[in-house]
């Protein structure tokens, strides 16, 4: 709790990143922000999870887009990317084996980037989220991807914790990019697992009180929950949250901002941001 004492002038919110961007048009129909939900699949136990996410946030009227990891301890099912793809729902690629090395030198991830590319076009997926939020926005231009997730506004929580400062997606120009860059769309709500297992909260409440200053300053709210992570029985093991205090997240925005948000998945979201930001920024 020392460390979040010592945090609070820069997290969760930090300010200046509610600055809008260049030539600012707002979003789609007039809505006040965007709304994306992603979640990333750690292991087994969160793959088997994963249908399951996805009715309850189907029930609940939202879509969302889960990132898989192409080797790892379970093996990603083609059914199950057609389930989710006829659901209206996304799927985007997260690392390639999840073993921490990705990132550790240009030869490596090079190297990997090429694995990468060949998922990325047996899947057809168009978008990428590095493991532990490692990142180097040069290095993944070598990916075939129309957006990238690997970062976060603010997060002094993380590993490589420097954040990106702004609460909007942001075209990032890449000469090794096949499109000559990509979208790069940062989390701004704290992930699940710092909230709810390190942190042990029992509400969704800061998230409740970010989003509403995202909301009142038009941005994006992007968050990253973990199917690994969430209890879908009354019982919940260690590293575990009952899934009511998503549920309770999700219904607090329909119910607060019905009809004033814009539950957008994030390969939408980029095509979005290229048609009308890309030159912005070049
Ligand atoms: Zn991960």
């Amino acid at each position: 709790m020392l460390k979040l004492k010592k945090c609070k002038d820069v997290w969760p919110i930090l300010k200046g990143s509610e600055k809008k961007p260049e030539n600012w048009i707002g979003w789609p129909d007039g809505k006040k922000f965007a709304l994306v939900l992603t979640h990333d699949v750690e292991h087994d136990n969160g793959y088997r999870k994963v249908l399951q996410l996805m009715e309850v946030e189907k029930e609940l009227g939202f879509v969302s887009s889960f990132n898989f990891v192409p080797e790892r301890d379970y093996i990603v099912e083609k059914s199950l990317l057609g389930t989710l793809k006829q659901n209206e729902f996304e799927y985007g690629i997260h690392g390639l084996k999840h073993d921490g090395k990705l990132f550790f030198s240009e030869e490596i991830f090079f190297d990997r980037a090429k694995k990468i590319n060949q998922y990325i076009q047996d899947w057809e997926a168009v978008g990428f989220r590095a493991p532990a939020m490692h990142h180097n926005l040069d290095w993944i231009g070598e990916l075939n991807i129309s957006y990238d997730l690997s970062t976060f506004d603010t997060d002094p929580f993380e590993p490589q914790n420097e954040g990106v400062g702004t609460i909007f997606p942001f075209w990032v120009k890449n000469k090794r990019h096949i499109n000559g860059g990509y979208v790069e769309m940062p989390y701004t709500l704290v992930q699940d697992f710092t909230l709810l297992v390190l942190m042990r909260e029992k509400t969704p409440q800061v998230w409740l009180d970010k989003l509403d200053w995202i909301v009142q300053n038009n941005g994006m709210a992007l968050i990253n929950v973990h199917p690994d992570y969430i209890s879908f029985n009354n019982k919940t093991e260690s590293e575990e949250f009952p899934i009511e205090i998503y549920k309770t997240f999700l219904k607090y925005i329909s119910t607060k901002y019905a009809n004033n948000f814009w539950n957008v998945l994030p390969y939408q979201l980029a095509e979005y941001w290229k048609r009308n930001y890309e030159i912005n920024n070049t």
